[in-house]
């Protein structure tokens, strides 16, 4: 097959629709790296790496990747051992980076997925394919409202509903009484016919916090508490005083720390993303752990551009383990956004054609490579390296 010839870092900054924030969080979402690899007859493909400084795993376990230090670390280690590779060889591919540099999953993955999107324009097959096939042709979409004020959450939790939405998360984790009040608001804005769902990014104190506070949510109904402290053995503790499952999202970056989630029965529920584990290769691994012991996922991430958004999309199309509505954008171009919010983040997106929203859930592409074109004028326009 044909082999990459170059590797190039794009640094753009999306224009957010709201600002988008979670315990933790300190700088805006859509500022990323995007990758562009060209094979030698000019195909190219391309990758995200939606790289936060302050999105680490618990303890130090996994640091911060900034969009500085991803372009440092694929400019520098991955771009020349990615040139030169024969495109249908992922696990080369990850054997040359993990070889190069220790850690940085965020770099690896944008590489990666630029060079499945080549591989599958080269084959003439959608990644999903290259990734064992397709479990579900729709991905059911969860909306994700951040840590706004109670009435606004309800009101955009209403809204969404109107569009077709069924899931929703609620960022919690601040303030144990406002965090049941937005719950409780929530619920009466959606009715009964919504799951909810709540998201502490570990923002409670201690297990004793986050039980009796996800016990008065409890009244209202919850799908899932994700990541209510830090520390395997400590979410552990809450799921063994709640009744509503546990979801494991800091404390689950790759497939050993699944592992180590099952044996330690922390919790029931695993959020996959395509880069914590360091790209779609290793995420499918996750999959195939957790699917061993009967752990549900869904596919979660850090609020993409469409570019690493398609990405998202193939994996929960392929990973049979991925029976959950999963929290990713419905990637929207302006010139076809309107005044629709659901799994809307930002006011423009890095895509020619939209991602096709129907009842609820993202129709899964089946052209080749990540199936929708990246559109390089919108590239272009959202640059913000020069
Ligand atoms: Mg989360």
């Amino acid at each position: 097959m044909e082999k990459v010839v170059s590797c190039e870092t794009i640094i753009v900054q999306l224009p957010t629709r709201r600002e988008h924030k979670w315990t933790g969080l300190t700088e805006p979402i859509g500022r990323y790296v995007l990758v562009k690899l060209t094979d030698e007859v000019g195909r190219t493909g391309w990758g995200e790496a939606p790289a936060l400084k302050d999105w680490g795993g618990e303890f130090g376990r996994y640091f911060g990747e900034s969009p500085s230090i991803v372009r440092t670390v694929i400019d520098t280690y991955l771009a020349p051992v990615a040139a030169g590779i024969e495109l249908g060889n992922a696990v080369q591919l990850h054997a040359r980076m993990d070889a190069v540099i220790k850690g940085y999953p965020y770099a690896k993955a944008a590489v990666e997925f630029a060079y499945y999107d080549l591989t599958g324009k080269a084959l003439g097959v959608p990644v999903h394919v290259l990734l064992g096939g397709r479990s579900r042709d729709r991905v059911p979409v969860t909306h994700s409202i951040g840590l706004l004020g109670v009435d606004e959450a309800a009101e955009e939790a209403a809204r969404v509903v109107g569009e077709g939405v069924r899931t929703i998360k609620i960022k919690v984790g601040v303030d144990p009484k406002r965090d049941v009040e937005v719950v409780r608001a929530v619920r009466e804005a959606v009715g009964d016919g919504v799951d909810l769902c709540v998201d502490a990014n570990e923002g409670y104190a201690s297990p004793g916090e986050a039980i009796q506070t996800v016990r008065k949510m409890q009244a209202f109904e919850l799908k899932y508490v994700e990541q209510p402290v830090a520390g395997i053995e400590r979410i552990a503790e809450v799921a063994r005083a709640i009744d509503a499952p546990v979801m494991a999202d800091e404390s689950a970056w790759n497939a050993h720390d699944a592992l180590q989630i099952i044996e330690r029965r922390a919790a029931q529920i695993v959020s996959i993303y395509t880069t914590k584990p360091g790209g779609l290769y290793k995420a499918m691994e996750v999959a195939a752990v957790c699917r061993a012991a009967g752990v549900v996922c869904n596919v979660n991430g850090s609020v993409e551009t469409a570019v690493g958004n398609r990405a998202n999309v193939q994996l929960a199309a392929a990973a049979p383990a991925v029976t959950l509505s999963c929290v990713v954008p419905v990637s929207t171009p302006a010139e076809q956004l309107g005044d629709r919010i659901a799994g809307i983040y930002y006011r423009d997106d890095l895509i020619e054609t939209p991602m096709n929203f129907v009842d609820g859930a993202i129709e899964v592409p089946s052209t080749p490579g990540m199936g929708i074109e990246v559109d390089e004028d919108k590239v272009a326009r959202y640059r913000v390296d020069g």
